[in-house]
């Protein structure tokens, strides 16, 4: 949990530096304040939006059984929580879709 917390700051650190430019451009420019306001409210959310899903996506993992088509997606797994992941991703009550052979 700590790691995702750092991680998410620093994705808000790096949403914050790629608008702040963008920002600074259309305040110089003859936009009026509410359209410069809403370009960079936006802008802000998009870059934001996008490193909270790549934090997200890093920190999950998926664990699958050898049998079966089906997975198990966690997120935020310590190393010593990996093989008991993939145990219950083995040893689940019914396999599901095209059994491997
Ligand atoms: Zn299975």
């Amino acid at each position: 949990m700590k790691h995702n917390t750092a991680a998410l700051a620093a994705a808000f650190a790096a949403a914050t530096g790629l608008t702040y430019p963008i920002a600074a451009e259309l305040a110089q420019s003859d936009l009026s304040p509410m359209v410069a306001v809403a370009c960079t409210a936006t802008t802000g959310s998009v870059f934001l939006t996008l490193g909270t899903g790549l934090v997200t996506r890093l920190a999950t993992r998926s664990f699958r059984c050898p049998d079966c088509t089906f997975a198990v997606r966690v997120r935020h797994t310590g190393a010593g929580e990996t093989r008991r992941w993939q145990e219950i991703a083995a040893d689940h009550p019914h396999h599901v879709g095209a059994v491997r052979s």
